[in-house]
């Protein structure tokens, strides 16, 4: 088979011509016909690396027609058979785990070590999604009636697409497809066009696990592709997980055309911390949480809420010294020994974005007591930013209420619990929350009345577990399931009910009222 990807970085990347990418359509690679292609970036360099073809509606129809073709045999092969293809996957990707990984960082720019913990943890889906033969057992109640028994059972819808967001090239589109082909369901992935050659290692593991062809295919595009999905037909459902306007809005468009959708958005974590709490353990968890992954995490917390003045002031001093001694580098050179912490942003574009929030919050009136432009960074035209602080942000800031995906925490200082509680409820977002206390009483108090999806005790990024499931609140999810675990089988199948008798359970004669059990 034909490598469609590999990864490249610094000074070898300069002598490179750059990569032509393909789309992947009925078990192979395809190149794109529409004359468009979007630019992808090594981050860390600054340079582009690949051109990512732009698909066109036909594009999309040749994937959903290969999709199509492929789903009455694979729906019909027995779950357990279905399962054994994701168990050889999870050999193969785990055997090419550093070339995933290296690839991932090349292109999105988070560092090494947690490109391979974002592979792991879609990787723990697919562990899941092997169980399918136990989660798609039905119910059974013998005599629901004289002589009647009644049955249920899953049945997959169909084609299912995925669109995903650049900040999880590999984990984001595992919250979908293992579940979905598991299931009997035959699988569309539009990934972002920002860092797209993950999804075709992907497509070329599965199809090494034995995987037919068709049943796992990738166009790539921009909104035209989305459109094209959203309006296509013969797809009977939709998991989207990116930015909060496009979330409302794939999830209204496609329900306008008889879609199941589910419609994940974005983010304001934030993280509670009480004067009880032990503050050397929320100052290491808050900078974790806040700039890990260059902030770019949809549970990343980006607003510190603390309770008392004396908590503000002393975790202050407890972020600062640890901000100071954060490594910001090229992903590519995080080592077991040599560790960097923050990798780049993911383009030029989203740099100056994040930048301008930083002006906006000083005008605003907040005070940025680390600037991250000040930090030293690497040489070059990569898009670095190093961490920043604001304190003394306010609930009518701009830099509150928005979701700003990048390094950036901000401080809001609340006079009691109450207070603290009230911010998280009345913002626009729900997706994770955490709060740190050593009192169990208050703790579970915030897990009862807190209007969030996900929730952490001393946790502070609390991403559910692959068997349970993923999804936030309000105006982070626009749907009714959450995705992956079994929320995720249920998203992904339908139910039926059979009641059944065989003639001696019939009684003669015609009854035209409604059957009871008098
Ligand atoms: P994005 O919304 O820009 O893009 C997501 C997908 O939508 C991409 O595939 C993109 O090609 C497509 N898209 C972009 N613009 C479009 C348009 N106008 N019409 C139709 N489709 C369009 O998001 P992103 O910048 O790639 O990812 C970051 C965002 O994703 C953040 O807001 C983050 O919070 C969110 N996110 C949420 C979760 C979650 O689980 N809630 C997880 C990861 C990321």
């Amino acid at each position: 088979m034909a490598t469609l990807v590999s990864s490249v970085s610094g000074a070898a990347e300069a002598e490179q011509a750059v990569r032509k990418l393909t789309h992947w359509i009925g078990g192979t690679a395809v190149a794109g016909t529409s004359g468009r292609f979007g630019d992808v970036y090594n981050p860390a360099s600054g340079r582009v690396q690949a051109h990512v073809p732009l698909a066109t509606d036909a594009e999309v129809d040749a994937a959903v027609q290969a999709a199509v073709a492929a789903f009455p045999s694979w729906s019909a092969q027995p779950p357990l058979r279905r399962a054994r293809v994701l168990f050889r996957f999870r050999e193969i990707f785990e055997r090419r785990l550093d070339e995933v990984a290296a690839l991932l960082t090349s292109e999105h720019g988070k560092v090494n070590s947690d490109a391979r913990g974002e592979c792991t943890r879609g990787l723990e889906v697919v562990e899941f999604a092997t169980g399918i033969p136990q989660l798609l057992k039905g119910e059974y109640t013998e005599q629901v009636g004289p002589g009647i028994d009644s049955w249920s059972m899953r049945q997959p819808l169909g084609v299912v697409a995925g669109i995903t967001p650049f900040n999880f090239p590999a984990m984001v589109p595992m919250w979908m497809f293992p579940i979905a082909i598991a299931c009997g369901n035959t699988f569309v992935l539009k990934p972002s066009e920002r860092d797209p050659s993950v999804s075709l290692l992907l497509a070329e593991m599965l199809k090494e696990a034995g995987l037919p062809d068709g049943v796992f295919n990738v166009v790539h595009g921009d909104k035209s592709a989305v459109d094209a999905i959203l309006q296509h037909k013969q797809i009977q459902a939709v998991s989207f997980v990116g930015s909060t306007p496009i979330a409302e809005y794939v999830y209204r468009e496609g329900t306008k055309t008889g879609k199941r959708v589910q419609a994940l958005g974005g983010a304001k974590n934030h993280m509670i911390v009480m004067p009880d709490a032990d503050l050397d353990q929320a100052a290491d968890a808050l900078v974790g949480a806040a700039y890990g992954s260059a902030g770019e995490r949809c549970m990343a917390i980006s607003v510190a809420v603390t309770v008392g003045a004396q908590t503000a002031d002393a975790l202050i001093g407890k972020l600062e010294s640890r901000i100071a001694s954060l490594k910001i580098g090229d992903g590519a050179d995080d080592k077991p020994g040599h560790a960097v912490d923050l990798g780049p942003l993911v383009t030029k574009v989203h740099l100056e974005k994040v930048s301008g929030y930083l002006a906006t919050g000083q005008s605003e009136g907040a005070e940025l007591l680390v600037d991250g432009r000040e930090t030293a960074l690497p040489a070059g035209d990569g898009f670095f930013l190093g961490a920043c602080l604001f304190d003394h942000v306010k609930p009518e800031m701009k830099i509150y209420r928005e979701e700003i995906f990048g390094p950036v925490l901000g401080i809001v200082r609340a006079n009691n619990f109450e207070t603290a509680l009230g911010l998280i409820n009345e913002h626009e977002f729900g997706n994770g929350t955490s709060i740190f206390t050593r009192d169990g009483d208050t703790a579970r108090d915030f897990a009862n009345r807190v209007q969030c999806g996900m929730v952490g005790i001393n946790v502070p990024i609390p991403v559910p577990m692959a068997f349970h499931s993923f999804g936030g609140w309000k105006r982070s999810l626009f749907g009714d399931h959450s995705v992956y675990g079994p929320e995720g089988v249920r998203f992904y199948t339908r139910i039926k009910t059979i009641t059944s008798r065989w003639p001696t359970g019939i009684r003669a004669g015609v009854d035209t009222t409604m059957p009871t059990l008098g």
